[in-house]
């Protein structure tokens, strides 16, 4: 999920064109030039005709994906609505009973809802729910003032439908792909960094070391607090996760202020670490201080920020 200014711009341009064929072609695209979207599309479509093999009490079942990224709308019905912070909740859908998204970590699909002068707000959001799991899916989503989707989104309710389409692979991520991984994010951008948390997590022969560092406005604001401690306080020495408010409460026993590079050359890996990789997602600053902005949906830009400073390269870094 890139929250970065341009990707935000390829996306809203993209959307004036023509949102189905836009948004398809943002997939496409990048399918035809990004390996990783190469290797991503290549691991969705290698799973004999978009169908999905999950271990259900000990039996192997076949399960079908609902989207099958035939550029293809699919109305799915809101199941549960939660608050999580005072501007995001989750929002639950159901799929058919035994089928499951279709999508492969890392990936996000788009939604869509119409508005009543006919014009297509089409968004990209990343699931936080476990992608293997059928019947249904969840995501997080925040409101913005004047956000269009965030605003319509909010204002339904459950038995509500709202329109899918993808899927659309970032980074493709299989088991002790990376011997540890370093994640950095703000706000909302925990949704693919949750991804990844939830792919080493739920995997007991994945041993994939994970660093999360995750900064939010006030403790209140920390999305899926709860779902995060579960799983660093289970494997303490594979999972460090270090939280950041701006402004703390006089009992916070976390990280106060951003981010920093002092910080992370503290505690994250060493860029000269054999193996390692870095991924970044957040607000447009905390690009600009942690890693520099992407160019475009398949153009990853140059490294900056703390990053740079440190020694990461191109290589070793993601910005979803
Ligand atoms: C690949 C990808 C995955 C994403 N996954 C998620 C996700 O899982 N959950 C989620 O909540 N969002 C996610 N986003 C962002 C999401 O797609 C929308 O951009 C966001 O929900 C705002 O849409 P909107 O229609 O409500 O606001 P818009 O109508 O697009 O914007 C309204 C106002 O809000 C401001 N604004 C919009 N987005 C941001 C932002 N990120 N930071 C600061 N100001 C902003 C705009 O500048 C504008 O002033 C993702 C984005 C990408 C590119």
């Amino acid at each position: 999920m890139s929250f970065a200014a341009n990707a935000l711009k390829s996306f809203r341009a993209v959307s004036k064109i023509s949102a189905n064929r836009a948004y398809s072609s943002v997939a496409s695209g990048a399918v035809k030039t990004n390996p990783a979207y190469i290797a991503g599309a290549a691991a969705v479509a290698g799973v004999a005709g978009f169908c999905m093999y999950s271990s259900l009490a000990n039996s192997k079942v076949a399960l079908e994906s609902t989207l099958k990224g035939d550029n293809a709308w699919v109305d799915l019905k809101l199941s549960k609505i939660e608050t999580l912070s005072s501007n995001t909740k989750e929002f639950t859908f159901e799929l058919p009973k035994d089928e499951t998204l279709g999508l492969t970590y890392t990936s996000c699909l788009l939604a869509k809802y119409v508005t009543p002068k006919g014009s297509n707000v089409i968004r990209p959001y990343t699931p936080i729910s476990d992608l293997d799991t059928p019947g249904t899916f969840t995501v997080l989503i925040k409101r913005y003032e004047t956000g269009k989707f965030g605003n319509h989104i909010f204002g339904l309710n459950v038995n509500d439908t709202v329109s899918f389409k993808g899927p659309i692979p970032k980074y493709p991520y299989t088991a002790n792909k990376h011997n540890e991984i370093g994640l950095i994010g703000g706000g909302t951008g925990i949704a693919p960094l949750f991804q990844l948390i939830r792919a080493v997590s739920k995997n007991p022969a994945d041993k994939t070391k994970v660093s999360l560092f995750y900064g939010n406005v006030s403790e209140d604001d920390i999305l899926l607090k709860k779902e995060l401690e579960e799983i660093q306080s289970k494997n303490p020495e594979q999972f460090k996760f270090h939280f950041f408010v701006d402004k703390a409460g006089s009992d916070w026993k976390g990280q106060t202020g951003f981010i920093t590079k002092d910080y992370l050359k503290e505690n994250l890996f060493p860029s000269s670490a054999d193996n390692v990789h870095v991924f970044v997602c957040g607000p447009p600053p905390l690009y600009n201080a942690i890693s520099g902005n992407k160019v475009s949906p398949t153009d990853q830009g140059e490294v900056t920020g703390a990053l740079a400073e440190l020694g990461f390269t191109k290589e070793q870094v993601f910005k979803f």
